[in-house]
């Protein structure tokens, strides 16, 4: 039994391993890690209290995947429910001809299901970072107005200029990753995040995206990405990942080859990526794109999650196509 999940995890990684010692599944291990770190106030960039896009608005997106069947359930831009994971979860449970609901539509499935609904999603604290994040910026005045109780958005506010106003999403990033590997070798990952924090609204990151931010596979291996998204969704990350390991590389090679892919996107906003990957074997690795990133990890015999250092494949940084450190 072995999980493996984002430094950011530690909040729940050793839960997730009582669950797989309490003859849970990858699966319950995977919810459950990632519920910990969904409820974590000081948690940022997952669930509850994450960084709002740039309306003020929390839209959260997730995905679980069942590596026996390549199953898998997500959900995107759902807001009110801080439990993303578990509601992704019921996507794939419940047995739907469909895989990603999002927005509205995400809701009102979450409210069928019964899952847990919060009225509130944001401490004060954080609605007060994204209001001086806006007048930093000087976007307050663009795009809102001061009411009574506080800012006010105008429905007709001019976004388009958003990306100029507020920030790349280097300064902004979080999304938390878990894998797991059960007693009987059953594989599942599960990916969770509040996106760019002032992203623009309506917009989806790699973390719903099966594929892109996650993918598991019994066979081989799985694979989850935090970073930005944007790349992961246009190189397929997580599942190029899996099927370099199913063509015969070592994880070693398959996760650097994964990297390469994105380093050698084009465009004008290229940021910075991370990544966990295991095989079936239990080997497992982590890399990043900078220096001095970790994740964790933890075995059935273990106390406790010990960190590894991940390894670091350069992708040379752009913002509005400037070149960026
Ligand atoms: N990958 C996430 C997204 O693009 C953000 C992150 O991992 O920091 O939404």
């Amino acid at each position: 039994m072995l999980i493996i999940a984002s430094s950011n995890g530690a909040i729940g990684i050793d839960q997730a391993m009582n669950a797989l010692k309490n003859g849970g599944s990858a699966l319950d291990a995977v919810e459950t890690g990632i519920r910990l770190v969904e409820a974590n106030p000081a948690e940022h960039s997952v669930g509850y209290n994450g960084y709002p896009n740039i309306v003020g608005e929390l839209e959260l997106d997730a995905s679980i995947m069942d590596g026996r069947s390549l199953n898998t359930g997500a959900v995107a831009l759902m807001r009110g429910f801080p439990y993303a994971i578990s509601v992704a979860r019921q996507v794939l449970e419940r047995a739907l001809p469909h895989v990603l609901l999002a927005g509205a539509g995400a809701e009102r499935f979450a409210r069928e299901i019964d899952a847990e609904q919060w009225e509130e999603m944001l401490t004060e604290e954080i609605q007060a970072v994204w209001r001086d994040r806006l007048e930093d910026v000087g976007a307050r005045g663009l795009i809102a107005r001061q009411a009574d109780d506080g800012l006010e958005l105008r429905d007709e506010a001019p976004l388009l200029d958003w990306v100029k106003l507020t920030t790349d999403p280097e300064r902004v990033l979080g999304t938390v990753n878990f894998i797991a590997i059960d007693s009987a070798g059953d594989i599942a990952s599960g990916v969770s995040t509040s996106g760019w924090a002032w992203k623009y609204p309506g917009r989806i990151g790699d973390s719903p995206i099966i594929g892109a931010g996650n993918y598991a596979d019994n066979r081989i291996g799985a694979c989850a990405c935090t970073g930005m998204g944007e790349m992961a969704i246009r190189a397929g990350t997580a599942r190029s990942l899996v099927l370099y390991l199913k063509t015969g590389l070592s994880l070693d090679a398959a996760a650097r080859r994964a990297m390469e892919d994105l380093r050698d996107l084009a465009g004008d906003y290229i940021g910075g990526m991370n990544l966990i990957a295991l095989d079936k074997d239990g080997g497992h690795i982590g890399l990043s794109s900078r220096a001095g990133g970790s994740y964790i990890f933890q075995t059935e015999d273990m106390d406790s999650f010990q960190e590894r250092e991940r390894e670091v494949v350069t992708i040379p940084m752009r913002w509005a196509g400037e070149a960026r450190t």
